[in-house]
C-alpha cells in the first residue's frame, strides 16, 4: 500500500504533542513531530519519536483468553463467549451481592470516549461510583488544590506563559524527563530571554536543576512549610497585591496568622536549606513582573499533597499572580489524558462536567439526561481503598482497563494478594506482558496507540485528536467498543427489553453525547466536536457552542467560579510526611522518573534504544551513605523498607543528599529480583485527594553478601 500519513497526538506524558504516523496502511513505519501542533510545533522527545518501534507481537494481548478455574491456564476463546461469561458474572455477583460488590480500575492512558463510556457503565448501569483510575496516583492532589483554592478544576494557564514568564517556580517536578517537550520551550526561551529567572524545589539535583537560578534542595515533604515560609516573607517585604487580594480572595486573615509562625528561621530549619536561599526564592518570586509555578508528583503524591497545592496556590493569589501572561499556578499532568478523565468524572468522587458524585443535584442532572432513575449514592473506593476492598472480600469482580495497578499501586505485596484473592479479574489490556495480567481470570485484547481513534486532553486544557492509522493486531479492539459491547450484552441481565444507553457508532459520537454534560460548566466543551477540532486544530476548554476558538487563560477578570466569586486561601499547617527517619529506617526513597521510560514500561519496555540512557534498575546513594555501609558502586545491597524488600545493584549519586535514597518508578518484577519498586512504598494517602504518599518511604539498604 501506498506510505501515508496520519496526524495523531502521543500517548505518553501530559504535554500532548502532536504526530504525525508514517504508515503503509498496515503497519506504522516512523513518526515525526507534527509542526502545525502548538503543544510541540514539530518536537518529539526520545520517548515519542520511538512511538513506531513499539509495535512488537511478541508483547501485545491478541486474542481473548479466559480460564475456567483460578490454577488452569487461560484458553483463547472468541468475544462473543468472552463477553457474554463477564456478562454473566457479573450480573450474577450484582444480583447476590448488590452493585458496590463490582469495581472498575482505569487508566489515565485511555481516550476520553473510552472514560466516558467506563464512567456510564458503571454509575448509570451498574449503579455503583466503585470507578476509579490510575489518576488517582497523579492528580488527584491537584484536582482537590484547584477545587478547594480556585473553585474549580481548572489549571489556568497555556503553554505560551511558560515562555512568557518573569519567574518560574517548579516544584516537585523533574520536567526535563517527565515533560521533555516543554521543558525544550522553556529552556529556549530562557535563552532568548536570560532574565527569565528559574527556581527549582527539589530534593534532588535533577537535570531540570541545570536550567535553574536557584536550587532549593528542601528536605523531602516539607514544601507546605516552604511556601508558607515564603509566603512569610512576601508579606515582610511588603511584596504582596494588597488590592488584588482584597478584591478577588477571602480567607487572608487567617492565612496571615498562620504563617506569622513560619519564619524564615523556622522554615530554613524545617526545609533543610539556608535562611539566605529561602530570602532570595522569595525576592525573584515578590519583584517578578509576573509569576508562575509548575508541580507534578513531589507535590502531588504525599500525604500533604492537597494542603501543598493549596498553599502553592495561595502565592499566586497573595501576589495577584494569575489571569494574566506568563503568571499563574500551573500542574503538569503526568499521563496523557488524565485531564480527560477528570473532565468525564472518572474518578471515584466525581460525575462527568465535573459534577461531584456525593451532591444529590448534580446526581439528578447526570441520571435525567442519561434518562434513568438515579445514580448510585453510596461513596465510590478510591485506588487505595478499592484494592483493600478487593483483598478482604467485598470486591467480587474486578474490571481493570490499561493500566497495571500490581506494579503502580504501593504496598505491591498486598495487591498481589487481592488480585490473587478475587473470584473474578478482567484485564483488558494492549500488553500481555504486565504484572497484571497475570492475575486476569478473562484477557480481553485492546487496540493500542495508532489504532483506535478518540480525544486526549493535555496540560494545559487542549483537546487532540488521537486518530487510528493502521489496524489493531489480531482479535484487538478499541476499548470504548469493547466497554460498549460488554455493557449492551450486561443490560440484558440488567434492564431487560429497555432501550440501550450503549447504541454508539463511533467515538465521535460518544464524545458528541458527552460533551452535552459540560455545557454551561466551567469547562464548557459543548461547542467542539471530532470534526471541528480535525477542522481547528487542537482546542483549549472553555470552548463553549458558538464559540470561534478555545481559551487560552482562564481568570483574566479575577472572578472564580466560587460561590461568592472570590478564591480562597488555605491556611492549612504543615505536617510531616506519615513515615520519618529512625534507626531502623535511616533513610528516605524517594521514587520517580527516568528520561526514557513510561510507567510499568510495558511499551518503551519493547524498545532496546529507551535503554540506552539506564540499562537496568539501580539504587542511587549519596556517596557518604555508601561509605557507612562499606558499598562500592555495582555492589548488590537489600533495600528493605517496612513493607517489603528488593536486592539491586547501588550507585554513587551526589544529586541525592545523604539520608535520601532515589529508585525510579518504573522496575517492575520482570525486571527486578522480588516485586517491583512499589513493594516499599507506602498506601498512606492525603485525607483529601486519597492520593498516596509513593515518594516518601523510610528504608535501609544493607550490603548482600556473595557466596
Ligand atoms: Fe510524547 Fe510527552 Fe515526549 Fe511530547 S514530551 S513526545 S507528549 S512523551
Amino acid at each position: 500500500m501506498a506510505h501515508q500519513t496520519t496526524a495523531s497526538t502521543c500517548c505518553y506524558c501530559g504535554v500532548g504533542c502532536g504526530v504525525l504516523i508514517e504508515h503503509d496502511g498496515e503497519q506504522i513505519t516512523g513518526v515525526a513531530g507534527d509542526p502545525a501542533h502548538p503543544a510541540n510545533h514539530g518536537r518529539l522527545c526520545s520517548k515519542g519519536s520511538t512511538l513506531h518501534l513499539t509495535g512488537d507481537l511478541a508483547a501485545r494481548a491478541l486474542h481473548p483468553e479466559l480460564r475456567s478455574g483460578k490454577a488452569l491456564p487461560r484458553d483463547r476463546t472468541d468475544w462473543d463467549n468472552a463477553l457474554d461469561h463477564a456478562a454473566a458474572v457479573f450480573a450474577e455477583t450484582i444480583r447476590e451481592h448488590g452493585p458496590d460488590s463490582v469495581a472498575f480500575y482505569i487508566s489515565g492512558q485511555l481516550l476520553t470516549e473510552d472514560y466516558y463510556a467506563f464512567n456510564k457503565l458503571a454509575r448509570a448501569l451498574v449503579g455503583t461510583n466503585n470507578i476509579d483510575s490510575n489518576s488517582r496516583l497523579c492528580m488527584s492532589s491537584a484536582v482537590v488544590g484547584y477545587k478547594r483554592s480556585l473553585g474549580a478544576d481548572a489549571p489556568p494557564c497555556a503553554y505560551e506563559d511558560v515562555e512568557q514568564s518573569h519567574c518560574l517556580l517548579i516544584a516537585g517536578s523533574n520536567m526535563a524527563y517527565a515533560h521533555p517537550v516543554l521543558f525544550r520551550r522553556l529552556e529556549a526561551a530562557k535563552a532568548r530571554r536570560p532574565e527569565m529567572k528559574i527556581i527549582v524545589v527539589d530534593p534532588r539535583r535533577t537535570d531540570t536543576c541545570e536550567l535553574a537560578d536557584l536550587h532549593l534542595a528542601i528536605l523531602p515533604g516539607t514544601d507546605v512549610a516552604l511556601f508558607h515560609g515564603i509566603l512569610h516573607i512576601l508579606l515582610w517585604e511588603g511584596w504582596i497585591d494588597r488590592a488584588w487580594i482584597e478584591a478577588h480572595t477571602e480567607g487572608f486573615d487567617e492565612l496571615k496568622k498562620l504563617v506569622r509562625d513560619y519564619s524564615p528561621a523556622a522554615v530554613a530549619d524545617i526545609c533543610g536549606i539556608s535562611v539566605g536561599s529561602l530570602q532570595t526564592c522569595a525576592e525573584l518570586i515578590g519583584k517578578a513582573p509576573s509569576f508562575l509555578s509548575l508541580w507534578c508528583m513531589g507535590l502531588n503524591q504525599s500525604t500533604s499533597g492537597s494542603a501543598k497545592n493549596s498553599a502553592l496556590i495561595n502565592l499566586h493569589l497573595a501576589t495577584g499572580q494569575i489571569g494574566k501572561p506568563g503568571a499563574g499556578p500551573f500542574s503538569l499532568t503526568g499521563q496523557p489524558n488524565a485531564m480527560g478523565g477528570r473532565e468525564t468524572g472518572s474518578l471515584a468522587n466525581l460525575l462527568p462536567g465535573h459534577r461531584e458524585a456525593g451532591n444529590a443535584g448534580h446526581r439528578a442532572e447526570v441520571a435525567d439526561y442519561w434518562r434513568i432513575d438515579a445514580l448510585p449514592e453510596s461513596t465510590g473506593l478510591t485506588a487505595i481503598e478499592l484494592f483493600e476492598a478487593v483483598r478482604i472480600g467485598r470486591i467480587k469482580a474486578l474490571w481493570i482497563a490499561c493500566t497495571n495497578p500490581a506494579q503502580s499501586l504501593p504496598d505491591q505485596q498486598k495487591i498481589h494478594e487481592a488480585l490473587a484473592a478475587c473470584p473474578f479479574v478482567v484485564v483488558q489490556e494492549a500488553y500481555a506482558t504486565t504484572e497484571t495480567c497475570r492475575y486476569a481470570d478473562l484477557l480481553l485484547p485492546a487496540a493500542g496507540w495508532g489504532e483506535k481513534e478518540g480525544m486526549v486532553t493535555n496540560s494545559e486544557r487542549r483537546l487532540s485528536h488521537v486518530r487510528r492509522a493502521v489496524p489493531a493486531p489480531g482479535e484487538a479492539r478499541a476499548d470504548w467498543a469493547i466497554v460498549c459491547d460488554f455493557a449492551r450484552r450486561l443490560e440484558k441481565h440488567l434492564r431487560p427489553g429497555r432501550p440501550s444507553l450503549f447504541e454508539f457508532a463511533d467515538p465521535a459520537a460518544l464524545f458528541d453525547e458527552y460533551k452535552q454534560l459540560t455545557a454551561g460548566r466551567d469547562l464548557d466543551l459543548s461547542g467542539l466536536s471530532h470534526a471541528l477540532i480535525d477542522e481547528l486544530g487542537p482546542q483549549q476548554w472553555p470552548f463553549p457552542t458558538g464559540a470561534s476558538r478555545g481559551t487560552p487563560r482562564l481568570y483574566a477578570d479575577g472572578v472564580f467560579p466560587t460561590a461568592s466569586g472570590r478564591a480562597h486561601l488555605h491556611a492549612d499547617p504543615y505536617r510531616a510526611p506519615q513515615e520519618r527517619r529512625e534507626a531502623r529506617y535511616p533513610l528516605i526513597l524517594n521514587t520517580g522518573r527516568l528520561r526514557d521510560q513510561w510507567h510499568g514500561m510495558s511499551r518503551t519496555g519493547t524498545v532496546a534504544r529507551l535503554f540506552g540512557h539506564v540499562e537496568e534498575a539501580v539504587l542511587g546513594l549519596h556517596p557518604d551513605e555508601l561509605r557507612r555501609r562499606r558499598l562500592a558502586g555495582g555492589d548488590l545491597a537489600r533495600l528493605r523498607s517496612r513493607r517489603g524488600s528488593l536486592i539491586l545493584p547501588v550507585q554513587a549519586d551526589e544529586s541525592i543528599r545523604p539520608g535520601q535514597a532515589f529508585l525510579p518508578m518504573h522496575w517492575g518484577d520482570r525486571f527486578l529480583k522480588g516485586l517491583g519498586t512499589n513493594v516499599l512504598t507506602l498506601p498512606a494517602c492525603d485525607p483529601l485527594s486519597k492520593q498516596p504518599e509513593l515518594k516518601h518511604a523510610g528504608v535501609e539498604v544493607e550490603k548482600v553478601e556473595l557466596p
